[in-house]
């Protein structure tokens, strides 16, 4: 079994385009927990959840009220424009400060440690680049320092560097099953949604990569599980995520901690 964390990817999005490696045969939306101060799901808390199949609320950087107040300010704004039908943000939230905000926000330090147990952890279960294990968020480090141009710019090559780290490793024995994790479209989504077309770009070679693994790992079951959608009209995430199939699974998972105890039983 292969596992394939895409953190962001919008299952609508991929499906209007017509995608069929992240489609694949089977799909459908996922429940995840809103994080209770921003009140969109937050990365962090969704993959804690999908690791241990419990939701356990954790944060990259301490809620701090300068942070947390930016963030309850945004999401009550967007909820009263969708509830308005009016999706333009204003000219004061042009996409740079939007992308310093979120920068601040996802400003990852270092995930923060786990104290629940994971299906990683068990024997049989391995991982490549994924977070609360081997992932490296380093590129994120300094976003906030960065103008808009060179942040592109530092995501762009990690976006590089993570598909070749996935690649090499996905062709080594790794026990029974593996969960491979990338930070994209997550983290291009948030410097380029004011250009859907980039956007659209990056998913289509998203697809590309996704193609070129399930070739590479040759798994009678590969999965893509995400952690939220994304919302181009206002740059923030939306509220669901994805999974897709090349079997059908059964349970059918509704919700971001039902793949735990799917991961366990293949293994076991
Ligand atoms: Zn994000």
């Amino acid at each position: 079994m292969f596992l394939l964390g895409l953190d962001g990817l919008d299952g609508n999005l991929a499906k209007l385009l017509k995608l069929k490696h992240l489609t694949q045969e089977h799909n459908g939306s996922l429940q995840v927990p809103l994080d209770p101060i921003y009140g969109l799901p937050s990365s962090p808390t969704v993959w804690a959840s999908f690791l241990t199949g419990k939701v356990t609320f954790q944060h990259w950087v301490d809620p701090t009220p300068s942070v947390a107040k930016q963030f309850i300010a945004i999401s009550k704004f967007v909820k009263w424009k969708v509830f308005k039908g009016k999706m333009r943000l204003p000219s004061r939230f042009t996409p740079r400060r939007i992308a310093k905000q979120l920068g601040h926000a996802c400003n990852v330090k270092k995930w923060p440690k786990l104290t629940e147990s994971t299906f990683v952890d068990h024997p049989n279960v391995s991982e490549i680049n994924s977070v609360y294990y081997s992932y490296r968020g380093d590129a994120f480090l300094h976003l906030t320092t960065l103008s808009l141009g060179d942040m592109r710019c530092a995501l762009k090559h990690k976006y590089e560097r993570d598909k070749t780290i996935i690649l090499k490793a996905s062709g080594q024995p790794r026990g029974k099953a593996i969960f491979a994790y990338i930070h994209f479209p997550d983290a291009f989504q948030h410097v380029w949604w004011t250009h859907p077309h980039q956007v659209y770009q990056h998913y289509v070679n998203l697809n590309m990569f996704v193609g070129q693994l399930q070739e590479a790992v040759e798994d009678e079951v590969f999965i893509i599980v995400s952690d939220h959608g994304f919302n181009v009209e206002t740059g923030l995430h939306s509220l669901k995520g994805f999974y897709s199939s090349n079997v059908p699974l059964n349970p059918e998972p509704v919700s971001i901690t039902d793949f735990h105890s799917l991961v366990l039983e293949h293994v076991n």
